[in-house]
């Protein structure tokens, strides 16, 4: 891997009293589709306007290609930006919207007209060229604000939340043509957004943040299988958090948890002592045992399905019972599972809560 193309150092950003970003650390390489992920207030945003110098940070660097940019003006660094409100021109046609940018950058004309041509067609909007905004629809509108945004060729394209004034359905297609878009292009993308299935699906890495800090940097992938924290287990995907006890295990990593009555074997991402913990896992992760015989083996419950809920292509179980004390399990499970397996509610299941998939973090501080 080369030198990083963006280096975010110790960014800290405060307005007033309020500490937006506190000691903000992170690279992307060249090419890459970072997305910044959090809850409303986290600090996203303001984030990526500190690396597009709209917001000057407070403490901490922004180096990008090698140059330190921290307080350069924005017209002076390398990036194009998409919002999340198009921000176009309504009394300029689309063609002039995205022209805008070389116009200014003092493009001759021809080569304008040339570049806006090749821009319409790479977001499909060749047809549209002379029509005002208000004439085309949201998702349009954004293509033109993508257009726009990549006119120049910038280092750096910045997206924030560019997707989350369109309908559901605009929303994810647009999604794979940004992507593919940037793909094609190469270009080094940041994506703000509040959406975990937009990040899931469009990401190479996820940057996923919580108060002012960073949760959590990985891959999908890695975020998903691998949460570091409770939060970023909870925010992403569905999971199971249950109070338990933890106390040492001579397996490595390992550690033993106990659960209502019962002792469970989990793995151990980092160090946490003996004491109260959280222990987490997925609905999709918990297996049922077929012959309903476990033989002692370990992370086995004999559990009773208290609440079964159709979900369209798979179902949802609510699971009690002795082995977990008074706290209850949510599970998923296959259509096909539960036909063959004739499950319903009120019926006793054995179920298996495997090792690698089983997480302890720290307990919740008690508040108050
Ligand atoms: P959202 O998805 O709601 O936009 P966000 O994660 O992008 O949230 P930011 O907009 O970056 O969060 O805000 C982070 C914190 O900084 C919030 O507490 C917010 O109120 C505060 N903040 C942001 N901009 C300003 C400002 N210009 N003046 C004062 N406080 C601000």
């Amino acid at each position: 891997m080369g030198a990083p193309y963006l280096i975010v150092e110790n960014l800290t950003k405060r307005f007033g009293a309020i500490t937006a970003l506190q000691d903000i650390s992170l690279s992307m390489q060249a090419g890459e589709f970072v997305c910044f992920l959090g809850p409303s207030g986290c600090g996203k945003t303001t984030l990526l306007r500190a690396i597009a110098g709209l917001d000057i940070q407070t403490e901490g660097r922004v180096i990008q290609g090698g140059t330190d940019v921290s307080v350069l003006a924005p017209q002076q660094r390398d990036f194009g930006i998409v919002f999340q409100s198009y921000a176009l021109f309504p009394n300029l046609s689309v063609a002039k919207n995205i022209a805008f940018g070389l116009k200014n950058a003092g493009w001759p004309r021809a080569r304008i007209t040339a570049r806006v041509d090749e821009l319409l067609e790479l977001v499909g909007l060749s047809d549209h060229a002379d029509k005002f905004p208000a004439r085309i629809s949201g998702g349009q509108q954004q293509r033109v604000a993508l257009a726009r945004a990549i006119a120049i060729s910038p280092g750096l394209l910045l997206l924030d939340e560019p997707l989350s004034a369109l309908d559901a359905r605009v929303r994810r297609h647009l999604r794979g043509e940004i992507k593919s878009l940037q793909r094609r292009l190469g270009v080094s993308t940041i994506m703000v957004t509040h959406d975990q299935e937009e990040a899931l699906a469009m990401a190479d890495r996820i940057v996923v943040m919580n108060m002012g800090i960073i949760e959590q940097i990985g891959t999908p992938q890695e975020i998903y299988s691998r949460p570091a924290s409770a939060f970023v287990a909870k925010f992403i995907g569905a999971m199971n958090l249950l109070p338990a006890q933890c106390c040492p295990s001579d397996e490595p990593e390992c550690c033993t948890v106990t659960v209502g009555s019962t002792d469970l074997v989990a793995h151990m991402h980092g160090r946490i002592g003996s004491g109260p913990v959280q222990i987490a896992v997925r609905p999709e992760d918990i297996r049922v045992k077929d012959d309903g015989n476990h033989g002692g083996a370990r992370n086995h419950l004999t559990l009773e399905i208290r609440r079964f809920e159709f979900m369209g292509n798979f179902y949802r179980a609510t699971l009690t019972g002795g082995d977990l004390g008074p706290a209850s399990l949510e599970a998923d499970f296959s259509t096909n599972m539960v036909r063959r397996m004739r499950l319903e509610q009120g019926r006793a299941l054995s179920v298996e809560l495997p090792v690698d998939h089983l997480h302890v973090f720290p307990a919740e501080p008690v508040s108050g």
